[in-house]
């Protein structure tokens, strides 16, 4: 662990950010918000209510008329505008990302980078809304097909990418035209709220963004599902969250766009070149510290580099340098609260129950903040939980197979499905297999697959729909079928 320096005070709104105006909750609850690598209290929020949230459906909806008739072009020059503000401050949002998630400084900037860029992207996709005009195959009619915005809708985010997974959504849905309520994870509102007050300073008319911090997700999210007014749910978060939701969305026939869970196998075959593979493995695994749906969660290695890889791949972890992400050359930083390692030790506890071998790591350091250590088993039983559920964190389980077909049955084992990596020298292979993947994205000797101008999704319980590229904006987009005679 390295020393740790002098923490900074945090400079962000606390309060609930409704139709244009800064509010105290309706009831006046508030809730804390921690350094995750101290367990020191920064901030005192404001805790959104049901009222509250009906509130912002209300600015929302008011303000709806005028945010959809503003021109594209003008709608994506303020997008722009949001996009240059946020550059501007990489620093500053990058060292709040650091203080109430607590990743690594380095990643907090890639994120913040990654965030802006959804803006960039989505202020050139305003102006590329797009409709359609056909003959009908009778030669009756024309069929013109025009694109709208879907209307209000609610934007449920998680605490592991507090800035880039609020831009993806505000991004698309106000270049659609629609206005939003953001409802970011507790663990991180701070971030959500300096960008609401940014989204402000870019031209963002008052009631367009709304930002609702909130302890009390489930009534708060579930009266706004129930409001007739709101026809969108955009949601990224967990599976079993999602499923809820769902449930939920049904009572108004919402629209929803679900990005869950992942367990993504990273497939290493015994011609790939192993010096880029242990490089990518440790992009997949480590960004963000394991915090991510996107991380590599199985290590599925051909059998004759198995050992050798491994060796790799536990040289590079051992070598990370945690501690708290503020500080000077840190890799890594805690996890995001107490629960999290807890839940990481236990998996790592029952790999080893079963049998698991541990090269490196699997261990807690003792306290302040909310760490462990960079960890490598092998030998892990195909029975052990840690190869079935997400371990948001930074272990890497590793299993041997001798065949592609056994490759491929290991990789699509799992009720999840957003994105593999496979790493292979013959390319004719790595098609082959990123075709019979079940995964929305396939990272083929890639191991960072984000990117705004690509649509980012997955299939089977990791999720309904895209985000980003031009998917995203058809997302936040009704079509409107108009039967012409002429
Ligand atoms: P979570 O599901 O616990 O929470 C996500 C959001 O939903 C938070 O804002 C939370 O406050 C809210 N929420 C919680 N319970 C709710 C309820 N009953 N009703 C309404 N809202 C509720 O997830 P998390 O722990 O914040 O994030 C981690 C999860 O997010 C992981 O499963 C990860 O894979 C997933 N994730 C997915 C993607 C993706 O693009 N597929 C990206 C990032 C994270």
């Amino acid at each position: 662990m390295s020393t740790t320096l002098q923490p900074e005070a945090v400079s962000a709104p606390t309060q609930l950010l409704v139709g244009g105006l800064w509010v105290d909750s309706s009831d006046g609850m508030t809730f804390e918000v921690e350094d995750p690598a101290t367990g020191e209290v920064i901030a005192v929020v404001a805790d959104g209510s049901v009222e509250d949230g009906l509130a912002a459906v209300s600015a929302a909806y008011e303000a709806l008329p005028g945010w959809s008739a503003t021109p594209p072009r003008q709608r994506g020059e303020v997008l722009r505008r949001m996009f240059d503000l946020m550059t501007e401050r990489t620093e500053e949002l990058a060292r709040l990302i650091v203080r109430e998630n607590g990743k690594a400084l380095p990643d907090a900037r890639g994120e913040v980078t990654y965030a802006a860029e959804f803006f960039r992207w989505f202020a050139e996709e305003a102006v590329r809304g797009g409709g359609d005009l056909h003959t009908a195959p009778s030669g009756a009619n024309r069929i013109l097909v025009l694109r709208q915005p879907i209307g209000v809708s609610v934007l449920v985010t998680p605490w592991n990418f507090p800035a880039a997974m609020a831009t993806r959504k505000i991004g698309p849905a106000l270049a659609a035209g629609c206005t939003v309520v953001l409802k970011p994870a507790s663990d991180t509102p701070l971030t959500a709220l300096a960008l609401g007050a940014l989204l402000g300073d870019a031209g963002v008319p008052a009631g367009v963004v709304n930002v609702l911090p909130s302890r009390r997700s489930g009534p708060v999210v579930g009266a706004m599902l129930h409001d007739p007014r709101v026809r969108k749910l955009s949601f990224t978060g967990s599976t079993a969250v999602g499923r809820g939701l769902l449930h939920q969305a049904a009572d108004c026939v919402v629209s929803c766009s679900m990005e869950l869970g992942g367990n993504a196998p990273f497939i290493v075959f015994d011609d790939a070149d192993i010096e880029a593979a242990v490089a990518g493995a440790m992009v997949a695994k480590m960004r963000n510290g394991g915090e991510a749906c996107t991380a590599a969660n199985r290590f599925l290695v051909q059998r004759g580099i198995a050992a050798d890889f491994g060796r790799r791949l536990a040289e590079a972890m051992g070598a990370m340098r945690m501690g708290r992400g503020l500080d000077e050359g840190v890799q890594l930083g805690p996890l995001v609260n107490a629960a999290s390692r807890d839940k990481v030790a236990e998996l790592v506890d029952g790999a080893v129950r079963d049998g698991a071998r541990v090269v490196v790591g699997a261990g807690a350091p003792a306290g302040p903040g909310y760490f462990y250590s960079p960890t490598v088993l092998v030998d892990v039983p195909s029975s052990a939980a840690i190869l079935r559920e997400e371990i948001f964190g930074p272990v890497a389980p590793l299993v041997a197979f001798d065949t592609e077909q056994e490759a491929v049955e290991l990789a699509n084992d799992t009720e999840y499905g957003l994105v593999a990596y496979v790493y292979t020298s013959d390319l004719r292979r790595g098609l082959r297999v990123s075709e019979a993947l079940e995964s929305g994205m396939v990272g083929l000797n890639r191991a960072l697959v984000s990117d705004p101008a690509a649509p980012f999704g997955g299939v089977k319980q990791s999720g309904l729909g895209r985000e980003g590229g031009h998917d995203g904006l058809l997302e936040f987009m009704e079509s409107k079928y108009v039967a012409v005679t002429w």
